[in-house]
């Protein structure tokens, strides 16, 4: 069997129609339609008033942070353990990430650590949805309220996922998303920002491009970046966005038939299937080697690449990566959840091109090398 790569998107649908309607209309810039039209059907879909698309999800982070207001000295609590993203459009504000560990069996940041992270210069919380579980999202909003917080949710993962039957994306002040080829809706590059507060809405309008100032164009006030969305990125999303709940299902089978086909082999912890406030929507498929394993997640990497299978090692922690240590923006600090999945977790294919004969051969090679390795 051919290489199977980690993840091959699926763009059989309206696509092609909707990006050759561009070609012949001539609109490809962030002018077109399809921008305003993907906008309003995104952010609808997670029952907010407002999306604002931008050129990915990154970005989408940098302008959330700097539209709630993050400036020099403000701290923002968040998971150590996720994608730089995060921790950037903090840091490149001037302000600090604050960061809590991961819970060892959802991934997800521990909602329990983050009171005791809180002072008088926090400003915000990130709360940032992992691997295809939700956050606690009840601790956290409770946590905003009380000591009146900012709430930004990166649900970036998290395309169709709920917490507690509401919409991902659609909690705390302003959320996040990304459309990377790996998420469940793709635009190739591209991203989105949400929310239901008009005044944050035009601030990120502003922000996406270039803060002309609203009166006399080329005259600015301050900075922020090109962060535009093309009509073609927007022609991609709409066709994708049309087909969200089976590719949410489809999704949901690649885990069922991972979790069928692999929960009997030693040395491997496998992803909770259900929390008592959602189903795994299986973002991609996380495996994380048990203690005893005396292998690390780029040694298993190595061999199953060896073998014809794409994998992906998980995140490196905030606090271990080497430009903040060169900062010593977290000297001293230690997240040993979050320093074991770093370690220790990978994912297997789970892009939404899968097919049946491949699911069989990524199962029966992950067993293979894992009888190997034991
Ligand atoms: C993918 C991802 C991002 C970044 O999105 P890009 O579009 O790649 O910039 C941010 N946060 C999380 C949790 C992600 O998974």
């Amino acid at each position: 069997m051919d290489f199977i790569p980690v993840n091959e998107p699926l763009l059989n649908g309206n696509e092609k129609k909707y990006l050759c309607e561009c070609i012949d209309t001539g609109w490809i810039s962030s002018e077109g339609p399809f921008v305003k039209l993907f906008e309003e059907r995104m952010s609808s879909s997670v029952h907010r008033k407002y999306g604002i698309a931008v050129s990915n999800g990154t970005a989408a982070l940098e302008v959330a942070m700097q539209a709630i207001g993050i400036q020099e000295g403000d701290e923002v609590i968040m998971p150590a353990f996720t994608i730089i993203s995060c921790a950037m459009a903090v840091t490149k504000l001037g302000g600090k990430p604050v960061l809590v560990d991961s819970d060892p069996h959802t991934w997800n940041m521990s909602v329990e650590e983050i009171e005791k992270k809180i002072t008088h210069k926090t400003k915000a919380i990130l709360a940032v949805h992992l691997y295809g579980l939700p956050v606690e999202m009840d601790k956290v909003l409770a946590l905003a309220e009380q000591y009146n917080l900012k709430l930004v949710e990166d649900a970036a993962e998290m395309h169709g996922q709920t917490y507690k039957g509401k919409p991902c994306g659609s909690f705390g002040h302003i959320s996040t998303f990304s459309f990377y080829p790996n998420k469940h809706v793709t635009t190739g590059e591209g991203g989105m920002v949400v929310t239901d507060d008009e005044e944050l809405a035009n601030r990120c309008r502003i922000l996406r491009n270039l803060c002309f100032r609203q009166d006399v164009r080329y005259v600015h006030d301050e900075i922020s970046d090109n962060y535009r969305f093309t009509n073609l990125q927007a022609a991609v999303g709409l066709a994708q966005l049309e087909r969200l709940e089976e590719f949410v299902e489809k999704k949901r089978q690649i885990g069922k038939f991972y979790t069928e086909n692999l929960f009997d082999v030693k040395g491997i912890q496998l992803p909770v299937p259900k929390t008592e406030y959602a189903d795994n929507i299986y973002w991609v498929y996380g495996i994380v080697l048990n203690k005893e394993i005396n292998c690390t997640n780029r040694e298993i990497t190595k061999l199953l690449a060896s073998q014809g299978i794409g994998t992906r090692t998980f995140f490196w922690c905030m606090h271990e990566q080497p430009v903040y240590k060169k900062q010593g923006l977290f000297d001293g600090e230690r997240y040993e959840n979050g320093e074991y999945l770093a370690r220790k977790g990978f994912y297997i294919p789970s892009g939404l091109a899968l097919t049946t004969e491949q699911m069989k051969a990524v199962a029966a090679t992950v067993r293979k090398v894992m009888r190997e390795i034991i």
